[in-house]
């Protein structure tokens, strides 16, 4: 199973993801995760990466196909993978069409910019795993504790207010054109991103699965 994960920053992809790779035992393959580390690590690729990241703006095309170029070596994608975060722009796309890589569904889950900011400026991530939770809608048991690893959990750098505005207005003008892009190609499924996660998680899984 190949599937891509579509939405604005916040719209729960990574979540989703998450929740889809554990079920269906596909790696979930972020490539905002993969930069995250690379910054963390300080590598050529992280300070290539981290302007671009903080400004709320997109790492250029090649960078990024590189880096799922590498990922898709890696034998746990053999027998497929969720895509979080890849493609974010329509020379993403034909590149991995290009590729080879035939996609079985592009779900795109939307959210109003609304609801996205007040999710974003909630949300929090594990420092050490990548998980995310929300000190709302989806707390952890400890606060400030990963529960899948214990790891402590931080707010992202480009989950201030102003990144996220500069983050929304990059997908609405580079990333919300692929909604076009797979529907052309038969492959777009809206999935209506709810206020309850457990509610699009089961949108999300029966979309899978249709
Ligand atoms: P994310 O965790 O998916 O929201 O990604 C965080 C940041 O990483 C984005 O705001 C971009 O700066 C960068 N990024 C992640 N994936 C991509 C991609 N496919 N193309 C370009 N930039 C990306």
């Amino acid at each position: 199973m190949k599937l891509i994960l579509l939405g604005a920053p916040g719209a729960g992809k990574g979540t989703q993801a998450e929740i889809i790779s554990e079920k269906y035992g596909i790696p979930a393959v972020s490539t905002g995760n993969i930069l995250r580390e690379a910054v963390k690590n300080q590598t050529r690729l992280g300070l290539e990466a981290k302007s671009y990241m903080d400004a709320g703006a997109l790492v250029p095309d090649d960078v990024i196909i590189s880096i799922i170029k590498e990922r898709f070596k890696e034998p746990d994608c053999a027998g497929g993978f969720i895509l979080d975060g890849m493609p974010r722009t329509v020379v993403q796309a034909e590149k991995l069409d290009e590729m080879g890589v035939e996609i079985d569904k592009a779900l795109d889950i939307e959210v109003s910019d609304e609801d996205i900011i007040k999710r974003l400026s909630g949300r929090r991530v594990c420092s050490v795993c990548g998980s995310s939770y929300h000190v709302l809608y989806r707390p952890p048991a400890e606060e400030g504790v990963c529960d899948k690893c214990g790891g402590e959990l931080i707010i992202r750098r480009d989950d201030q207010i102003e990144t996220i505005l500069d983050r929304l207005e990059t997908y609405h003008r580079q990333t919300e054109p692929l909604k076009d892009y797979y529907e052309k190609r038969g492959k777009l499924v809206i999935v209506e991103g709810q206020e309850e996660l457990a509610d699009t998680t089961r949108l999300m899984l029966a979309a899978v699965e249709a």
